[in-house]
């Protein structure tokens, strides 16, 4: 296992991630099991989370209770496939902050090029949690990388559903920092840049485009 990347091996993600693999799965199902292994991936995500104690009462007595402090933490959808992943970590992430970055692949040059950007405010307060399903070539997570560390948030994650050896290794020679949650890392790129054996294209099947 390379360094600074977490599989989450659990029987329920796996389970899920197969019925998504499959190219029978109809995309209303994919868009829903996608939500439903996004809120499995956030349960991990947010293990090494600090709480502070906040005092509350019970029906039988005051006490002092762990929270997690929501409002801190942001989550950057890498548009469009992102939202998928965006959408699941929400439910159970109710009050982060939410910033959305879109990258498009120039097709001469291959270099990502961004065309919207937006995020909250006072980004240096903040935990950053980058969602995409597919690290694939490792291009534009970098790209998206690069660019919330402009911002200068306390902390970045990248959480995707796949990636590969070669994605890992251009990810963590650009950001050995950031720690990559993913639930599979699969055997290879083909050569159109697709993961084998993947899922094929998840914004297509997130949302119904082919
Ligand atoms: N993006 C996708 O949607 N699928 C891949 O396999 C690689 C990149």
């Amino acid at each position: 296992m390379p360094g600074n990347v977490h599989v989450i091996d659990h029987p329920l993600v796996q389970h899920k991630l197969s019925l998504m693999r499959s190219k029978e799965t109809s995309t209303s199902t994919f868009r829903n099991l996608l939500r439903e292994i996004s809120m499995l991936l956030a349960y991990e995500v947010c293990r090494d989370m600090p709480t502070t104690r906040v005092a509350i009462e019970t029906p039988i007595a005051p006490m002092m209770a762990p929270m997690l402090d929501g409002k801190k933490i942001v989550l950057i959808s890498v548009l469009r496939a992102g939202n998928g992943i965006l959408n699941g970590m929400l439910e159970i992430l109710p009050s982060a902050r939410v910033g959305h970055i879109g990258l498009y692949r120039d097709p001469k040059t291959l270099v990502a090029v961004e065309y919207y950007y937006k995020v909250p405010d006072n980004m240096g307060d903040r935990d950053a949690i980058i969602v995409d399903p597919m690290l694939a070539t490792g291009n534009s997570a970098v790209a998206a990388i690069d660019r919330i560390k402009e911002s200068g948030p306390k902390s970045v994650k990248f959480v995707c559903l796949l990636t590969c050896p070669e994605g890992i290794r251009v990810f963590h020679s650009h950001h050995p920092d950031v720690p990559i949650y993913t639930a599979a890392i699969d055997d290879a790129l083909n050569e159109k840049s697709y993961i084998v054996p993947g899922l094929g294209d998840a914004g297509d099947r997130l949302f119904g485009t082919k």
